[in-house]
């Protein structure tokens, strides 16, 4: 849609750029700001511009840059021992959109715009992913993605700070994974996604999001017995009702794909 307070836009090609003027917005790839009237927004900076390479190795690694689209990640070539790989595409296909938003929207936006069906946030929190944020006096802070979610749209990201990038680390990268989504219709948007991550050292982390209003992440030494996750699943909190799902129904949809998610790792 047009946005029609916006009089001004700025390509951002240093740190420097990214200092926001008053009624200056962030833009990355767009998808969400241009999807409804932003009355206060009276000029955008583009992100996109920065030139920020896509995808890093680091050390083991790997370095989400904010801009980096989400079919960019998408189509990630496997690595050798990448056992968490099928992820990338699994949550890709998890956000309700077509190729068309796929190759524009960015990961970073998806995690900024932190809605509890974004699908960028299942993946980060899946695989303990930090959030590195540049913040307004030149330096950055780092936090994990499930703590800078606080709620259904909202983070903890304070004013003029800017999502630099994601970091997978490489113990994440190496795990075995499954992946469950639900929605009420074959194409609607996430009522529940639920993975599992069981780690080399045989530690286990099973992630729910769209279900609950923020990430939740479950931890144990060992995959867990199948009566102690379920229990887990149900004293989770935060289960929300919107027209893409009821409270009730996601917390029991999210016990049964968390067990099938169990089932599978335990193979
Ligand atoms: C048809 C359609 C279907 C969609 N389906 C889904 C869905 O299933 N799940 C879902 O979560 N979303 C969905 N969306 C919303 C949106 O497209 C996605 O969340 C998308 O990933 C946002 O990324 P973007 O780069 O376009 O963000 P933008 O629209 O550019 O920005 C989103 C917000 O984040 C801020 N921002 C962007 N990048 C940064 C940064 N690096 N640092 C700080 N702030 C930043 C912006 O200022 C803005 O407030 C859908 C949108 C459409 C049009």
């Amino acid at each position: 849609m047009d946005l029609n307070t916006v009089a001004a836009y700025r390509a951002a090609r240093t740190r420097a750029d990214l200092a926001l003027a008053p009624g200056e917005r962030l833009l990355g790839g767009g998808t969400w700001l241009y999807s409804e009237p932003q009355v206060d927004t009276t000029g955008l900076v583009d992100l996109t511009t920065m030139g920020w390479p896509a995808l890093e190795r680091v050390g083991d690694g790997l370095r989400i840059a904010a801009t980096c689209t989400i079919a960019e990640l998408a189509r990630i070539p496997p690595e050798p021992g990448w056992g968490a790989h099928a992820l990338f595409l699994q949550c890709a296909n998890a956000l309700l959109a077509s190729f068309k938003v796929w190759n524009v929207a960015t990961v970073g936006g998806n995690v900024c715009r932190a809605f509890a069906a974004g699908a960028m946030v299942s993946l980060c929190t899946a695989l303990d992913a930090e959030a590195v944020v540049w913040t307004p006096d030149g330096r950055e802070r780092r936090r994990a993605v499930e703590e800078l979610v606080t709620g259904n749209g909202t983070t903890s990201l304070r004013d003029g700070e800017v999502l630099r990038a994601l970091e997978i680390p490489a113990h994440a990268l190496r795990a075995r994974t499954a992946f469950r989504k639900i929605a009420l219709a074959e194409l609607g948007r996430s009522g529940a996604v639920v993975i599992g991550r069981v780690d080399a050292d045989g530690r286990a982390v099973f992630s729910v999001t769209a279900a609950v209003e923020r990430p939740a992440v479950l931890r144990y030494e060992t995959l867990p017995e199948a009566g102690a996750l379920a229990a887990d699943i149900r004293a989770l909190e935060g289960w929300y009702s919107d027209p893409f799902g009821a409270a009730d129904w996601r917390r029991h949809v999210s016990g049964v794909l968390a067990a099938q998610v169990r089932e599978e790792l335990a193979r």
